[in-house]
């Protein structure tokens, strides 16, 4: 059986919401924007949810929008933000200089900041907050930078660490800039106190799916009186603020997840997880004497735990967790398909040996107790798993040695073992694909028999594999090395290695 430990990636939904979704599907499926008794059902559900969250989330003023997600929550606000700015501009009013962000932030702020800014033709320098070992922004830079600054990003719980962010230091080294202030409250949502009125935030986006609730419904909060550009422009719902058909399947999800949070009976308390958390960090000190603890223990959600094995190699980890049934990552899952290093803790300034070998944990407020005991009695399975392993071979090709090694020996051989989906979601990048149109397509299900072919070989035939990271390339090579055919390779790094190559050269 599959446990799942990636909740800071995505949550299962709530039965409970799962139950107001389909309620809000088959029975109240009036459009809230109409005038009879479905469409006005409707709309008080939706007023019903709206009230729910300013209640949860203590937002008594401002606005509530209901929106996709926190993706659009973020492009609304750096979008409101910019266009005030640019207002002030044609005012004739001096701008400031620079737009911040921690450099620990969701990709989407960041992404959010440069689109826009360069979309409205303001120019303004985009630059990252630094943070500490420990994920801590560095209030002094901040407090000096943000004198002329018109935005600050900072996210209230980090997404790959749980790091909590020091809102009422952030706070204060704000106190008598002109920014206007964005707080990602994404993982924050349910676990943390915000205090987003008394802490003047000017901007929260939240996501229902990372709190039980489906994916595509969200949340903005927008402080009364700060600027607000609607990102949707079309029928006038939501006020007008935010054009478009409301969810109204995920509306009532998230409704039914916000009245779960405000009973205190669904979720459980802050103590709780956090023993479990200790729990989980003692079956991983035993499993792997070496871990090294990327989350500072003392300073993050009690729902996450990064680490590293140095000397083991993230996809190794996440092979080992991955035989066990255990559903763990190696960071965002927006950055999973890029086989990189994190760029979160390669901002925290973590050496190479942390970094190439880290694995986040995450769990959810709603699991039970049960699954934490399952989940350390498999941790420490995966441990004695690869003591008992011997160290695997070393059959890591650069790309740069490829093209060397491929035209001295033609009769080399290259084989992809993605299965025909994967090939089919994600072509063989161009440059790659023209140089090299000899490569077979072999998927891993059928490699007993490809290796049968391939020990037929001349000992000093190269064979080189190739996947999407190069997990599973490596593993064929080391079978068929293990067969006898000492010159089998994996492309180290796979194919996304290749893309990103590709689409740096051609940037
Ligand atoms: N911000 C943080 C901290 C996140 O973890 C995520 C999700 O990965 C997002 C923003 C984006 O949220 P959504 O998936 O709702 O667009």
């Amino acid at each position: 059986m599959e446990l799942y430990l990636d909740a800071n990636a995505t949550t299962p939904v709530l039965p409970q919401a799962r139950a107001a979704a389909l309620a809000a599907m088959a029975e109240e499926y009036g459009n809230p924007s109409s005038t009879h008794g479905s469409g006005l059902r409707a709309r008080a559900l939706l007023d019903r949810v709206r009230d729910t969250a300013r209640r949860v989330l203590a937002v008594p003023t401002g606005e509530l929008l209901f929106t996709s997600g926190a993706t659009e929550g973020i492009q609304t606000a750096v979008l409101s933000a910019l266009v005030a700015l640019r207002q002030r501009e044609a005012a004739g009013q001096a701008l400031p200089r620079r737009l911040l962000y921690g450099a620990t932030e969701h990709k989407a702020v960041p992404s959010a900041l440069r689109h826009w800014n360069a979309l409205l033709g303001l120019d303004l320098d985009v630059q990252a907050i630094p943070v500490d070992r420990e994920g801590r922004h560095d209030l002094a830079w901040l407090r000096t930078q943000a004198q002329d600054a018109g935005l600050v990003c900072t996210m209230a719980a980090n997404n790959e660490t749980g790091v909590v962010s020091d809102l009422d230091g952030i706070a204060a080294a704000l106190a008598g800039s002109p920014a206007l202030w964005l707080v990602d409250g994404v993982q924050a949502l349910g676990k943390l106190p915000l205090k987003l009125v008394e802490r003047r935030i000017d901007y929260a986006p939240f996501s229902g799916h990372k709190l039980y609730a489906p994916k595509g419904i969200g949340l903005l909060y927008v402080r009364e009186g700060a600027p607000l550009t609607p990102l949707q422009a079309g029928g006038g719902q939501e006020g007008g603020l935010r054009a478009g058909t409301e969810n109204m399947a995920g509306i009532a999800a998230l409704g039914a997840v916000l009245e779960a949070l405000a009973s205190g009976t669904v979720f459980a308390p802050a103590p709780v997880l956090e023993a479990r958390r200790q729990q989980l960090v003692a079956a991983l000190r035993e499993a792997f004497p070496g871990i090294v603890f990327n989350t500072p223990l003392g300073n993050s959600l009690p729902t996450t735990l990064n680490f590293s094995v140095p000397g083991v190699a993230t996809a190794r980890l996440l092979e080992l967790f991955d035989a066990e049934g255990l559903r763990l990552s190696g960071g965002s899952a927006c950055g999973a398909a890029q086989a990189q290093p994190s760029p979160v803790l390669q901002a925290m300034g973590l050496p190479a040996a942390q970094t190439t070998s880290a694995i986040r944990l995450s769990f959810g407020a709603a699991d039970d107790a049960a699954l934490t005991d399952e989940a350390c009695a498999r941790l420490r399975a995966c441990g004695a798993r690869l003591r008992e392993e011997p160290e695997p071979v070393e059959v890591d090709l650069p790309i740069e040695s490829l093209g060397g090694l491929l035209r001295a020996m033609p009769q080399a051989r290259l084989i992809d073992v993605r299965d025909a989906d994967e090939r089919a979601a994600e072509p063989v990048p161009a440059g790659f694909a023209a140089e090299w149109p000899a490569m077979r397509a072999v998927p891993l299900p059928s490699l007993p028999a490809l290796l049968a072919e391939l020990r037929a070989l001349p000992a000093d035939t190269p064979v080189v594999f190739v996947c999407r990271s190069g997990a599973r390339s490596a593993r064929a090579a080391r079978a068929l090395r293990q067969q006898g055919h000492a010159a089998a390779w994996s492309l180290a790094g796979g194919l996304d290695r290749v893309a990103a190559a590709e689409a740096a050269a051609s940037a």
